[in-house]
């Protein structure tokens, strides 16, 4: 047993990752060359089903950006969660207009995926971003409904099949009691793939008399 920890330092050692989450540089969670990649003006997108409303990446699904979203997503990576969340903070701060107020919705994930990952990456992100702007606040009202498959390796017919109508708002209350009327919505996720999960999104929204501004997300595959 020649690697216990010795000490509260050691033990620290072992439990933080002390390599970047983008490029695996030792030393550091998240270095100043990756931040960088994901820090300049979101790139306007146009995913494959158009949600009807203007859509944003803050990165394209390679590189650094790729590596931090996988790492949070399937090794547990928390330490990204901030570096991530402050990334969609400048973002929205490019896109939105300051003199209204600002709501963000994260997408919904499967509960099965978030129980896997001891939660959902992108609302904690979410929530990251909203606490470092004004006049912002995140309300979560997208949820699943169950039987929804895994996307990954679907294709887009498949895609949409799996999700139609089973993206529901999961509020009874209406949106006037949640957030102010003049207030921005953008709908928020990690990855845009199809655009399918953001289609379904906006068309519950809608249904429930929420119009959606925006789409910006970390990465657009
Ligand atoms: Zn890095």
């Amino acid at each position: 047993m020649g690697d216990t920890p010795r000490g509260p330092g050691e033990l620290l050692d072992l439990l933080l990752p002390h390599s970047c989450g983008g490029c695996g540089r030792a030393g550091t969670a998240w270095c100043a060359d990756c931040a960088a990649a994901l820090s300049g003006p979101p790139l306007r997108i146009r995913p494959r089903a158009d949600p009807g409303v203007p859509c944003w990446a803050l990165a394209a699904y390679r590189g650094a950006p790729r590596a931090a979203v996988l790492a949070v997503k399937e090794h547990f990576r928390r330490d990204l969660t901030k570096p991530l969340g402050v990334a969609m903070a400048r973002g929205l701060d490019h896109l939105r207009d300051t003199a209204r107020p600002l709501v963000l919705v994260p997408a919904p994930t499967r509960r099965a995926a978030a129980r896997a990952r001891g939660g959902d990456p992108v609302t904690r992100s979410a929530i990251v971003a909203a606490s470092w702007l004004p006049g912002c606040r995140l309300v979560r009202m997208l949820r699943m409904r169950p039987g929804v498959r895994d996307s990954v390796g679907l294709g887009h017919s498949d895609r949409q099949h799996n999700l139609r109508g089973r993206i529901i708002v999961a509020t009874t209350r209406p949106p006037g009691v949640l957030f102010p009327a003049n207030a921005e919505v953008v709908l928020i996720d990690d990855v845009l793939t199809t655009g399918v999960t953001m289609c379904e999104s906006v068309r519950a929204l809608a249904e429930a008399d929420v119009t959606v501004r925006a789409v910006l997300v970390t990465c657009a595959a």
